[in-house]
């Protein structure tokens, strides 16, 4: 028999990597479910956190772990952990801390799948849940009863951009002993970071913003009493919430170009909403940047300036008019995401608010004329030529028959 016949049978034994005195710029992928260990006592040693290592993805692996402590270091945190989701973030958080018998106060406004939770899941398990207005901090503390938990917010509101008065509700919380879980998706660490204004829990949808390139769906949770720290990462494992490597490995690559797509973003972001303001045919523009805004004030006072890339804007007319303003902007991604390097349209009447009544969505404002934007960070010139354009289709789409063939 030949070495290369000894060769083939051996075939399915795993190999050593190469030993180098070099070590690779780039973090490797790992995508190794299961991590041998030198001996049992090597086990004991990792399992009573003596030495650091891995025994199963499930529990942790190194591409969540570089991802994690990077978000660490832009929220101010420690031991936050990366989750396969926002929404598994969100939940991980929620089921490390609630029990039968507890409630729970979350914002009017919150994303859909996040209201979802509180609503509809939540309530299975014994859980009651009430909503207050996350822009009036009083209507919070309202809402406080003996058993309440948790407060769950967001820093600003989706899409109506309402901002949250995170320091005077950490305050209710505090005073209460109720946590104060923070979504900060939308504001993201660059312009506010919850912990230093009172938040005991902090998540993302890591899919937005941070990875910035629509390519990767993760979360991150971070908490500051490390005995909720320790339970959310039980919980992540338990219940089977963990993070790809291969996400968590592009996440990281993405992350390092968040400060500057951040900056950029936001820049095109207060440039389109002035525009905006002066193209005729929008009845309203939503930037907490702009004077105008209700929370205009808090927004400065909170973000210091950075008032983020997130831009609504009302248009009057219905679904026809909408209909146009897509169609006639073929190059801007008409999509339910956010955080995109490329600029992105969403229509919450057709999508992130569809679930809702007509009676409740206009409640909230939004009609079918409402759209948000996602601003990228393309040449503002091509974007604001292309909404433009856009814009002046849905108005003709919205003028009534008789004067389009008047005009005509
Ligand atoms: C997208 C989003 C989520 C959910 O994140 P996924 O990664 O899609 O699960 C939660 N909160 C906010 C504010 C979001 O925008």
């Amino acid at each position: 028999m030949s070495d290369r016949d000894d060769e083939s049978r051996s075939i399915v034994r795993r190999s050593r990597m190469p030993e180098n005195s070099f070590r690779p710029v780039v973090t490797p992928v790992m995508p190794s479910v299961v991590y041998a260990a030198g001996s049992p006592d090597a086990l004991d040693d990792m399992y009573e956190g003596r030495a650091p290592g891995y025994a199963y993805a499930r529990e942790g692996h190194p591409n969540a772990d570089v991802l994690a402590s990077k978000i660490d270091w832009l929220e101010g945190a420690e031991g936050g952990v990366v989750t396969a989701s926002g929404m598994a973030a969100i939940s991980a958080a929620l089921f490390a801390v609630l029990s039968e018998g507890d409630h729970v106060i979350g914002g009017t406004q919150l994303y859909g799948r996040t209201l979802r939770m509180l609503r509809q899941e939540l309530p299975r398990f014994g859980v009651r849940v009430s909503l207050a207005d996350p822009a009036d901090p009083a209507a919070i503390a309202a809402a406080i009863r003996p058993e309440t938990r948790v407060i769950v917010i967001e820093t600003v509101s989706n899409p109506a951009l309402r901002v949250a008065d995170i320091p005077a509700i950490a305050q209710i919380a505090a005073e209460n002993e109720v946590l104060l879980l923070v979504d900060n998706t939308f504001t993201t660490p660059r312009a506010f970071r919850p912990f230093d204004h009172g938040a005991d829990i902090v998540v993302h949808s890591v899919t937005k913003l941070l990875a910035g390139h629509s390519d990767a769906t993760l979360g991150y949770v971070a908490a500051r009493d490390p005995e909720i720290a320790q339970a959310i990462s039980d919980t992540v494992a338990t219940w089977g919430m963990t993070a790809s490597p291969f996400d968590c490995w592009l996440a990281e690559r993405g992350l390092h170009s968040f400060a500057v797509r951040f900056d950029r973003a936001q820049e095109n972001a207060e440039e389109l909403a002035h525009f905006l303001e002066d193209v005729p045919g929008v009845s309203q523009v939503i930037y907490p940047g702009l004077s105008n805004h209700p929370d205009h004030a808090l927004a400065q006072r909170l973000f210091n300036g950075n008032c983020g890339n997130m831009v609504s804007f009302v248009l009057p007319g219905g679904r026809a008019a909408a209909n146009a303003l897509v169609e006639a902007a073929p190059n801007i991604a008409f999509a339910p995401t956010l955080g995109d390097i490329g600029t992105t349209l969403s229509h919450p009447a057709s999508s992130s608010h569809r679930a809702l009544s007509a009676a409740e969505r206009d409640a909230l404002g939004l009609v079918e004329g409402f759209f948000r934007v996602s601003v990228g960070i393309e040449d503002i010139e091509l974007l604001k030529a292309e909404l433009e354009t856009a814009i002046e289709a849905a108005a003709r789409a919205a003028a009534p028959r008789n004067l389009r063939e008047e005009r005509a």
